[in-house]
């Protein structure tokens, strides 16, 4: 085969059980699809021991940069060795942001909702959100974990959802936020969702709010077709929805970037059963079939897809399904499939696709433009080991003769100064929101450090400002709980 004809592909067996389902998807793609030229890398748990804090060498991050596509197996953070999840790093650095994680009720493999028809896609944002992971100790006894939420990250997610939809011909989306709490980051989701879906016309869509979509997808899950959601929310969504289709076993993945594809499984590395030839490799997989997919060797995906069907729905599968059938391991289980080349389920239906579009890398971090800023004050955080009623005195003192006065205080968000009448518990962390006497557009330098000096004057420690904004108009902040 000439070499133009290869997919250059990097394999990444990963920790765990990782070595078994790789090798077993591997084992199938190579029978189905002659045309894959692997590269072996190595990330996780090996090459935090060998010293490398993030888990991932340069030599993967070059090939990776080669192929543009990789098939990977779970990777494990062992405590003691490195700080960062290697798996969170491959996505971020390749800028995989959209994580799709199809969850479909399987033929042979029974569950508590087997008949209901379950066939949804869980399309989760995969760089931003919590897993940012931009932590910090504000002070020994209270940490922070800052949770950003872009415009340009919610409008690449949304268009993915969008267009993952269309190319499945799928007829609904829905968005799950907490935006009823979460106003702004949640909220910039909700409303860059509503605003996207408005250039789908052909699929419907609607909102869900999180918590009301597990209690959903627990009673009535067939009602749903994609859910698209932040990091955090499908992190959890979708071994919820693993759950319901039997187990972490059955639920493939893709992370997909502008250039870069990561193919894995949605479940970990189980060390309990690494090396133990008992794990289900499904999830594996069908993320390779995904792959094929990605790669356009459909044919090649159908012959293993058809044939993993075929042999779970004649009852042959691993420890992981209970049925009456005793299991087999996971490479009898390969063999299995194998030998199924050609055959088909009698229930299930190929979905009819078409390429997915992947949206372009927005030209501009801007989307929304605010043409009218003004600064109305700041948010001051400072260290404080005492009450509100001690506290409050002291800031009125340090803002006498900055151009700034104090609003309010909050401890973790609820509002303690001026007193309030209620006893809410603190901790040592205090938001003092201070506004301008007048607002302007950037206070000066000098404006800032005057009120900073003046708070470390009254013996207090600072430890992060933020400011208050008015972008065309509209607050850039939320209102503390208990703030008029
Ligand atoms: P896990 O490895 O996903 O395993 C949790 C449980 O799910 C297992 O104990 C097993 O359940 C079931 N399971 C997972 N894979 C299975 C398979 N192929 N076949 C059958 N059952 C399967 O989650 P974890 O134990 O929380 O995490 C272990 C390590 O993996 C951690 O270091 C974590 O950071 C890492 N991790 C990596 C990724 C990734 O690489 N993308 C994702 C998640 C976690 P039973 O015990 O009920 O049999």
């Amino acid at each position: 085969m000439s070499d133009a004809k290869k997919h250059h592909v990097t394999i990444i067996y990963g920790d765990g059980i990782g070595p078994e389902v790789v090798t077993s998807t591997r084992t199938l793609i190579d029978a189905a699809c002659p045309n894959i030229d692997w590269e072996t890398a190595e990330a996780g748990a090996e090459v935090f021991k060998k010293g490398i804090a993030s888990g991932v060498p340069q030599e993967t991050i070059d090939s990776l940069n080669r192929t543009r596509v990789a098939l990977k197996g779970p990777l494990e953070t062992p405590v003691g060795f490195g700080e960062k999840s290697a798996n969170v790093t491959l996505r971020k650095l390749f800028e995989t942001f959209a994580n799709i994680r199809p969850v479909r009720e399987f033929p042979g493999v029974p569950t508590r909702f087997s008949g209901a028809g379950i066939d949804m896609v869980i399309v989760r944002e995969n760089v931003e959100d919590l897993y940012a992971g931009i932590e910090h100790m504000q002070t020994p006894d209270v940490a922070q974990c800052l949770k950003l939420i872009s415009s340009k990250g919610c409008e690449k997610i949304m268009r993915t959802a969008f267009e993952f939809a269309r190319s499945e011909g799928r007829k609904s989306v829905a968005c799950a936020t907490k935006a009823n709490i979460m106003k702004k980051t949640e909220g910039l989701v909700k409303s860059t969702f509503e605003r996207v879906a408005k250039d789908y016309p052909d699929i419907e869509s609607w909102h869900i709010i999180i918590d009301n979509c597990a209690h959903q997808l627990a009673k009535k899950p067939e009602q749903f077709d994609v859910i698209v959601t932040t990091n955090m929310n499908g992190d959890i969504i979708s071994d919820l929805g693993s759950g319901l289709i039997g187990g972490l076993g059955f639920a493939p993945g893709a992370n997909i970037g502008h250039d870069v594809a990561i193919f894995e499984a949605v479940h970990g590395s189980a060390p309990k059963y690494a090396g133990k030839d008992t794990i289900n490799p499904t999830a594996m997989i069908l993320s390779g079939v995904m792959m094929l997919r990605y790669l356009k060797e459909f044919e090649a995906a159908d012959k293993i897809e058809n044939a993993l069907l075929y042999t779970l729905e004649s009852g042959v599968h691993t420890r992981d399904v209970v049925t009456d059938t005793p299991p087999i391991g996971t490479k009898a289980f390969t063999e299995a499939i194998l030998e199924n080349f050609g055959k088909k389920a009698a229930n299930w239906k190929t979905r009819e696709r078409t390429a997915m579009k992947i949206p372009a890398r927005p030209a501009t971090t801007r989307i929304n433009k605010a043409d009218k800023r003004e600064t109305i004050g700041m948010d001051v955080f400072v260290e404080f080991d005492g009450t509100a009623a001690e506290l409050g005195p002291k800031l009125e003192a340090a803002c006498k003769g900055t151009g700034f006065k104090l609003k309010m205080i909050s401890n973790r968000g609820t509002v303690v100064y001026p007193l309030t009448g209620t006893s809410p518990d603190v901790v040592d962390q205090w938001r003092c929101r201070i506004y301008l006497e007048q607002p302007v557009t950037e206070p000066s330098m000098a404006q800032v450090n005057k009120l900073l000096e003046s708070i470390e004057a009254q013996g207090l420690r600072w430890m992060h400002i933020e400011k208050l904004c008015k972008f065309d108009g509209v607050d850039s902040f939320t209102k503390a709980q208990g703030e008029n």
